[in-house]
Order: C-alpha cells, then structure tokens, then sequence
C-alpha cells in the first residue's frame, strides 16, 4: 500500500517530467526542421541560378555569337563567305560566288511595289512579321525590291554604265556579283504610298522611323546607314534592310542604330579595289 502511495505522489512529476522533457523535444525538432529545410531552399535557388547562367553562356557559344570586332580582322571566317550562313558578305571588296542563287526563295505575303520580290525563306518569313507588327502601330510598309539574280544585276549596272558611264554607274548601283540582294537576304522597303521610295527622305517619314527603331527586332539591319559610306561603300540608304536574324541586329543595332556590318564583324568594305 505505501508503494502505491508513494507512486501517486510521484505522477504528476513524471507528467511535468515528460510534458516539458516532450516539449523540449518537440522544439528541438522543429528548429532543426527548419533548419535543415531552409536551407536546401537556399541551395535549390542557387543552383537553379548556376544552371540557368551556364545555359545562358552554353547558348550564346553554341550559337556562336561573333562579338564586336575591336582591330582584329575576321575576313576569312567561313561565316561571312558560306552561301547558307544568315552573315554572308556582299559588299564592293567581296563579290559573292560566281551566278550564285539562293536554293529557298519565296514570295513573302506582304505588299509589294510592283508585285514580286523574293527572299529566302527565314528573311521572307520575318519580313512577315515585321510588316505585321508595323501595321499593329498603324504602319503601312511596302516591299519594293529583294532578291536579285546576277544576270539582273548586269542589265541594271549595263543599262547605267551606258547612259552615265561606269563611274556615275557604281554610286547608284552594284557591279554584277556584288549586290546585297543577290544574297536573297536583302530587302528595299518603301514607305506606304512610295513617295519617298529608295530616298533618304525616308527618314522623315513615319514608316522610315518605325523601321530604323523596330527592324532589329525582326532580324533586320539598316545595311547602308547615315554617314558610313567609307566603311560599307554606299551612301545613306534608310530603305535598304538585311537580314541577319534577332540576335545579330539587337546586338549591332543596341551599339548605334547607325553602326554598320562592317564595323560590327569586322570585315572590309568601302570601295572597289
Ligand atoms: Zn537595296
């Protein structure tokens, strides 16, 4: 009988004993808990940042994105002389392959000056989108001229040479094998009624502005800008666009609306040898 006093006596202790002793524990847990959940989190966004940042940077190397030339010359990169790469180079320095045409023209859906003008298939399909998105703003674009066979070119060049001679010839128009429409990746884009069609006072249009501030985001470059006849070989030509793809314009046009293909891949230009 006293053990069974004495055992009473001592429960509620080992109640106190056990609520506390529970308690401590439980708080114990739930700080480690916390701990040790808080920070895998930690560790889990860290981690996403590494990954995401490395594929950013494996991205732009598989890309091969070209940065800017500081003085190094990049004249004999296959990219600029490849007939299937987006960068290749017609200028007066670099004639393209002898007859060469492009394997995937189309007719872009867009409106046109005088009813055709191809381009090859990824510079129609965002020449597409820009006149698209132009017109969202309330711009009527119009394409004038795009592709152009050699043969045309000599006709062209031929048909000035004979009424101006070869000299006034070479500062309206490209010598056969040189033009930047034979590339297929080139378009000249009027404004919408062609009252300033292939004139610098495009620039003071609507339609010229619209283009300078936006092809870039479609892929395209102003290819002959203001005050780099030097550097490209042609005078300002605010309606004469080039395809290179988004990244290549938004990185050439973010340096200066005006800087040119030249200065940005370093690659020669002005003037026939
Ligand atoms: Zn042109």
């Amino acid at each position: 009988m006293p053990n069974k006093k004495k055992k009473r006596k001592l429960r509620p202790w080992a109640f106190l004993t056990l609520v506390f002793g529970g308690l401590a524990l439980l708080a114990l847990l739930v700080t480690t808990l916390a701990g040790s959940l808080s920070k895998p989190i930690e560790d889990a966004a860290l981690t996403q940042k590494v990954i995401q940042e490395s594929e950013e940077e494996k991205t732009v190397l598989e890309q091969g994105m070209i940065p800017p030339a500081e003085e190094e010359s990049r004249e004999d990169l296959d990219v600029f002389h490849d007939t299937d790469s987006l960068l290749l180079l017609a200028n007066k320095k670099h004639p393209l392959p002898d007859g060469y045409a492009p394997y995937d023209l189309v007719e872009p859906n867009v409106p046109m000056v005088f009813g055709s003008a191809p381009l090859r298939a990824q510079a129609a399909s965002a020449i597409e989108e820009m006149f698209a998105a132009a017109a969202n703003d309330g711009i009527t674009l119009l394409l004038g001229s795009g592709y152009r066979s050699q043969e045309y070119q000599d006709q062209l060049y031929s048909g000035y040479s004979a009424q101006y001679g070869w000299e006034v010839a070479d500062t309206i128009s490209s010598r056969p094998g040189y033009s930047d429409h034979q590339t297929g990746l080139a378009a000249d884009i009027s404004d919408h009624d062609g009252a300033t069609y292939l004139s610098e006072e495009m620039e003071n249009t609507p339609e010229g502005a619209w283009l300078k501030d936006h092809a870039h985001e479609y892929g395209f470059i102003m290819r002959y800008p203001k005050g780099k006849q030097e550097i490209t070989g042609y005078a300002y030509e605010p309606w004469h666009f080039r395809y290179v793809g988004v990244d290549y314009a938004t990185a050439i046009y973010n340096i200066d609306p005006f800087y040119s293909f030249e200065e940005y891949f370093g690659v020669e230009g002005g003037d026939y040898e």
